[in-house]
């Protein structure tokens, strides 16, 4: 039998499900200052599956120190390792794939001006060879889909409320001052362009045209878009995320 033991640091903690009798993991430690599990393994297993058995997948992960330096690497008899969450950093990239739960995740990134695809339709499977094939980081709320080995690009979403979870995405991949206003289209992902009032009169609402002059159309669907109430949420949430 091959004894492992696994201290979950930090924030990572809130992450970690475990049962009190689950057969083959033992809880050393139950939360403050860490979580210490004994994983109970007939043969060693890879760090990776340990972690994610207990509800932490692998892009939450951040640092492994103590006998394993990476998530990949087999536990063996003995072994005691320590992990922590995955830390925010600046992502070169952001281009994003939502989950077919997170559309409203979708809306309000592609508001903030990011490429961010999404489609009711694709089932898990689909969404991973997207990501994996793309290079875009897949946003979830599945546990089964970030287990995925291939996916290295992906953040479990952990907000229920949609603005909750889009500043849960720019706090994690230091975005805020990549925020484009009025940058794509909330419906179609499009890229949206900036229009002369004159041209597209005849589709404001009168009492808007009155006190407004910036508008901006959608390349892919023709939508307008003007400043309205999209905007004030938004920028409560940037002043929040950079006071
Ligand atoms: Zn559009």
């Amino acid at each position: 039998m091959e004894k492992i033991e696994v201290v979950f640091e930090g924030p990572v903690r809130d992450l970690v499900r475990w049962r009190r009798n689950r057969r083959g993991v033992h809880v050393l430690a139950g939360n403050d200052p860490a979580i210490v599990l004994q994983f109970l393994l007939d043969r060693p297993a890879a760090l990776k599956d340990m972690v994610e058995s207990v509800g932490v997948p692998h892009c939450e992960i951040g640092a492994v120190a103590g006998d394993l330096t990476d998530l990949g690497s087999l536990a063996r008899d003995g072994c005691r390792v320590t992990v922590s969450a995955a830390q925010p950093f600046p992502l070169a990239d952001p281009r994003f794939l939502c989950d077919n739960h997170l559309g409203r995740l979708a809306r309000w990134l592609r508001l903030l001006g990011f490429d961010t695809l999404w489609d009711p339709v694709w089932p898990e499977a689909e969404v991973a060879r997207r990501g994996i094939n793309s290079g875009r980081t897949v946003l979830s709320r599945s546990l089964a889909l970030l287990k995925r080995r291939e996916l290295v690009r992906a953040m479990l979403v952990r907000p229920d409320d949609p603005l909750a979870q889009a500043r849960q995405v720019v706090a994690r991949f230091q975005l805020a001052g990549r925020v484009r206003m009025f940058g794509r289209c909330s419906v179609c992902n499009g890229l949206l362009e900036k229009v002369a009032k004159a041209d597209v009169r005849a589709q404001i609402p009168p009492r808007t045209a009155r006190w407004l002059d910036e508008y901006y159309r959608c390349r892919g669907c023709g939508r307008l878009y003007w400043e309205g109430t999209h905007t004030g949420a938004i920028e409560t949430m940037l002043h929040n995320l950079t006071s």
